[in-house]
């Protein structure tokens, strides 16, 4: 074959990739390929809820209003959860909902309840998130799910780094019951020509439990494909509406303190 045959051939495979995008940006592989179901961590029985949050905290949820979120499809709109007794619940028909403040380096806290008559299994059972960072196509995800005696692949139960980290621990309380999640986050530093200048921390606790002890983030939390970064500044922080069948998962006294 002559160069200019096999350059030919080059420049049309590439052309014939280049006009099919579903193809090309299809990520390779099935979500099962990034799943971890053993060993399971172990169950422990955590100590009560707590109060107020302190003096210099960022209100992000007092009860009352969600002014301080808006719908993240589309932020021009406001929070579209209910909010009843001091308490917001996810709505399908919500979508995710994020904060109008960006933020880098904090701490959060963040008290969340499955509900009672929560069904589904798996995957499908009370899954919401907290995103300690949210990008267009995702960010860095935190797992909310019922972990009460359900078993899904451990690197997606409650409290893990969504397929990046297992938890230490599971902490978590019966559906019904307040669990609490306190975190610090290190936000991901990037250089002028948007490379990786050093990588995003995760410090968790469950129910005072600790769950995530400074892991290193690999990248955003994929839920097909491998973790991986991508330059960006201050984000929002996100709260996942998963479209899980029935009741759906609520939050209350959500406070942050910028670090
Ligand atoms: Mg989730």
């Amino acid at each position: 074959m002559t160069f200019h045959m096999t350059r030919s051939l080059a420049v049309l495979a590439f052309t014939l990739v280049r006009a099919i995008p579903a193809l090309a940006q299809q990520p390779a592989g099935r979500p099962e390929d990034t799943e971890i179901w053993t060993p399971v961590p172990p169950v422990v029985t955590a100590g009560p809820t707590n109060a107020a949050p302190p003096s210099d905290a960022i209100v992000l949820f007092g009860g009352r209003h969600l002014n301080e979120w808006v719908t993240a499809a589309d932020t021009t709109k406001p929070a579209m959860w209910t909010v009843r007794n001091g308490v917001a619940t996810v709505t399908k028909a919500g979508g995710d909902i994020q904060t109008r403040r960006r933020f880098t380096n904090y701490q959060i806290h963040l008290e969340w309840r499955v509900p009672v008559d929560v069904s589904g299994s798996g995957q499908r059972r009370g899954n919401s998130g907290l995103y300690l960072g949210a990008t267009p196509d995702g960010g860095y995800e935190l797992q909310v799910l019922d972990s009460y005696r359900n078993t899904t692949y451990v690197n997606g139960q409650a409290a893990s780094v969504y397929k990046q980290h297992i938890p230490l621990a599971n902490a978590m309380r019966k559906p019904g019951e307040w669990q609490v999640y306190d975190v610090v986050w290190t936000a991901p530093a990037f250089n002028a020509d948007g490379t990786l200048r050093s990588p995003a921390y995760i410090t968790a606790f469950h129910n005072g439990v600790l769950v995530q002890h400074h892991v290193q983030l690999a990248g955003d939390t994929k839920y097909i494909g491998a973790p991986s970064y991508r330059a960006h500044g201050a984000l929002p922080i996100r709260l996942q509406s998963h479209g899980d069948p029935g009741p759906q998962v609520s939050y209350r006294n959500i406070w942050l303190r910028p670090l």
